[in-house]
């Protein structure tokens, strides 16, 4: 008799994995490690670069991930509401104007709406949810991008994606309800496994769970 391949998922939602997060240097490029603690009331982190000693810690550091820039006005020509501007950038650092020239819809002119900014860090945006550093541990398939924020992250993505059978909680916030499709489908599992391994050769964190 061969042992079906299970996975029972706690269902931990993606923050679960975020006390360790390889991301890379903003200011070398090196790959480094935040350490930080998720909990909504503990919400805290740290990150210092090994190659150059950037330091980083939240409360000190504005988000410099991607943010979403937002305004409206009524048209300072012919008087329409409203002329709105919504920009998203990658970056903070991207960010050039705090204002955006935006045609009215009605008479085309040009108007000048002030923005306003927030942190716009998507689930699928592969960035560190402390700072919004991009992540080292992301690997590119024809399928889509992986990612991870750490080696224990890494290991149980392996895990479920090894499992013929997927058990356990699955709010709507559990991570494994959340993953695209394409990661979770039978058909991709050799691809998939294949990717992972890549990316737990890179992992500087070790893997925490001492079961396999
Ligand atoms: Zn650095
Ligand atoms: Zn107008």
């Amino acid at each position: 008799m061969t042992a079906v391949k299970r996975y029972v998922s706690q269902g931990h939602s993606l923050l679960h994995w975020a006390v360790e997060v390889e991301v890379l240097c903003r200011r070398c490029g090196r790959a480094g490690v935040v350490r930080g603690n998720p909990s909504w009331r503990q919400w805290h982190a740290t990150f210092l670069c090994q190659g150059c000693g950037h330091r980083l810690e939240t409360g000190k550091i504005p988000w410099q991930g991607p943010v979403l820039a937002t305004g409206r006005r009524p048209c300072g020509f012919c008087g329409h509401q409203w002329v709105h501007a919504e920009q998203r950038f990658e970056t903070v650092w991207q960010v050039q104007s705090e204002t955006a020239q935006v045609p009215c819809p009605n008479c085309q002119k040009p108007n000048s709406v002030d923005l306003s900014f927030s942190r716009d860090n998507r689930e699928d945006s592969a960035n560190d949810p402390y700072f919004g550093l991009e992540l080292a541990l992301k690997q590119d398939t024809r399928l889509g991008t992986l990612w991870a924020f750490n080696a224990e992250h890494i290991h149980q993505l392996k895990r479920y994606t090894a499992a013929q059978l997927r058990e356990g909680s699955g709010t709507k916030w559990s991570y494994f309800t959340r993953l695209p499709s394409w990661i979770k489908s039978a058909k991709h599992r050799e691809q998939v496994l294949k990717a992972l391994s890549k990316l737990e050769a890179r992992a500087l964190t070790r893997k925490w769970s001492p079961n396999q």
